[in-house]
């Protein structure tokens, strides 16, 4: 039965393997999830050869797309029971693998030594040093113990690990700390992704997640500042919104995203020339921090260049 497994493209040969959260559900209840999206989400009866059918599924995706590299994503892709034998499929074809996952089942080990023996890289996100904080963004209250828990276990096991983040409006203001504790961990790079709706009608209560803009641009100056920092890469941010100053530091890659139509309502966003990489600003970033339209002719030039290289 095709439509198990979702997909997007992921840079020019790779292929984002999106699971339904039903086949791998997640126990955390992070407050910059589409949770208000998942009705849409086909649920997936239990059925016995359910993970033969995904297997199946991704093996055609891979005749289909021949892609050098997949990263798995789902509610939480550790929780799918048939993840060891995907990822023997995704290895034995030769593609490198990269697992997104809250990280608390790395914590036995156990699943650790086997990802690191598969050569599987795993991306973790910190929310925040400060226990509350981390417990109010993923609604576990122990998410930040748990987090450590897995990432010790993955480490021990000698798993490649990646770190990143979700700026929301809660954790905005800790960037140059996150950035700082990743460099701690041993990361040579940390991808910041500005929380950004992906739903046409958002709620108020998630529309107050939208993090200010110029929080995330002023932590950023202060990340890249700082020695033996980690290289930054940084998501979902509306590109104009960054001081060329900024954009041009060594050790900071603000990169394309998707253009969505709906994000870009502005005018000016109309006639900017860089619109096709650019996030956008969505119409809740207003609605939330009441700013400005965004100004495309400030930084025309140097993200012009920008996209030449994205081309
Ligand atoms: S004006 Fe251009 S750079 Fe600014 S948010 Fe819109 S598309 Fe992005």
């Amino acid at each position: 039965m095709p439509g198990l497994v979702r997909t997007h493209p992921l840079g020019s040969r790779g292929l984002l393997l999106d699971l339904h959260g039903s086949l791998a559900p997640c126990t955390l209840s992070c407050v910059f999830c589409p949770v208000s999206l998942r009705s849409h989400r086909h649920p997936v009866p239990s059925r016995p050869r359910l993970v033969q059918e995904v297997l199946d599924e991704v093996a055609a995706l891979l005749d289909a797309h021949a892609p050098g590299e997949v990263e798995l994503v789902s509610d939480d892709v550790l929780a799918f029971p048939g993840l060891l034998d995907l990822v023997t499929l995704l290895r034995g074809r030769g593609v490198a693998v990269r697992v997104t996952t809250p990280g608390f089942r790395l914590a036995d080990g156990r699943l650790a030594r086997h990802l690191a023996g598969a050569g599987v890289r795993v991306h973790l996100t910190l929310w925040s040093r400060d226990p509350a904080t981390a417990a109010a963004i993923t609604g576990v209250p122990d998410a930040l113990e748990r987090l450590a828990a897995g990432l010790a276990a993955a480490q021990a096991a000698g798993v490649e690990v990646e770190l990143g983040t979700v700026l929301t409006a809660r954790n905005a203001h800790e960037l140059a700390d996150l950035a700082a504790w990743a460099g701690e961990l041993g990361a040579t790079t940390f991808t910041v992704r500005v929380f950004h709706p992906d739903i046409a009608a958002p709620t108020p209560a998630y529309v107050d997640q939208y993090p200010d803009y110029a929080e995330v641009v002023r932590g950023l100056a202060r990340a890249v500042a700082a020695e033996g920092a980690p290289h930054l890469q940084v998501v979902n941010l509306p590109w104009c919104r960054v001081p060329l100053s900024l954009a041009s530091a060594p050790g900071l890659r603000v990169l394309s995203a998707p253009n969505e139509e709906r994000f870009h309502p502005w005018a000016a966003c109309e006639a900017c020339a860089v619109r096709a990489h650019c996030s956008g600003t969505h119409p809740v970033y207003a609605a939330r921090h009441g700013e400005a339209p965004p100004d495309p002719a400030a930084a025309a030039a140097a993200w012009e260049a920008q996209c030449d290289r994205l081309r």
